[in-house]
């Protein structure tokens, strides 16, 4: 069984994640959606508030699974048995991230393979962080996230 772990902090989940996770789902036969939990990170969303966005958002996607995770993310692929991780790419400076991070996991992770999908143009501006500043702006954040979250925000 293909299982890829799709992880982020999801602050909030954007349409972009959702275009990514959508693309991807030929690829696996499931993907584990996972909220990664950094005890020193600070984030705009309770973790529940989160995993209850993605719940709802990925409802009608039967392969799709929620999870969120502490700790490393290579380990947390082994204990659920999965071979892949899903990434996005926007830009130059993503892939400059990501290009360390894959490593990494590839030597932690045993062969753990990260698997990239490059962003569709019109998701490419789309970040999570950019969404946390229009709403703390008191700006209208609807354009870039999922309609089933957008109410409660
Ligand atoms: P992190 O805290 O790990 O950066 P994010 O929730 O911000 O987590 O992002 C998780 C993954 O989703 C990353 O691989 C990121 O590149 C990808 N991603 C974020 N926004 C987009 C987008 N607009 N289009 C495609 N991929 C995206």
């Amino acid at each position: 069984m293909k299982i890829a772990v799709f992880p982020g902090s999801f602050d909030p989940i954007t349409t972009g994640h959702v275009d990514l996770v959508k693309r991807a789902l030929p690829l696996f036969d499931k993907i584990v959606v996972a909220v990664g939990v950094n005890t020193q990170k600070k984030y705009l969303f309770s973790l529940e508030t989160r995993l209850g966005w993605l719940e709802k958002v990925f409802e009608d996607m039967p392969k799709v699974e929620v999870a969120s995770f502490e700790n490393l993310t290579a380990h947390y692929c082994q204990k659920i048995g999965a071979r892949y991780l899903l990434r996005g790419l926007r830009n130059a400076s993503d892939f400059d991230y990501e290009k360390t991070i894959s490593q990494l996991n590839d030597i932690v992770g045993d062969g753990l393979e990260t698997i990239f999908l490059i962003s569709r143009p019109e998701y490419s501006h789309i970040s999570s962080t950019i969404v946390r500043e229009i709403i703390k702006g008191g700006g209208d954040a609807s354009p870039f996230i999922p309609k089933v979250i957008e109410p409660k925000i």
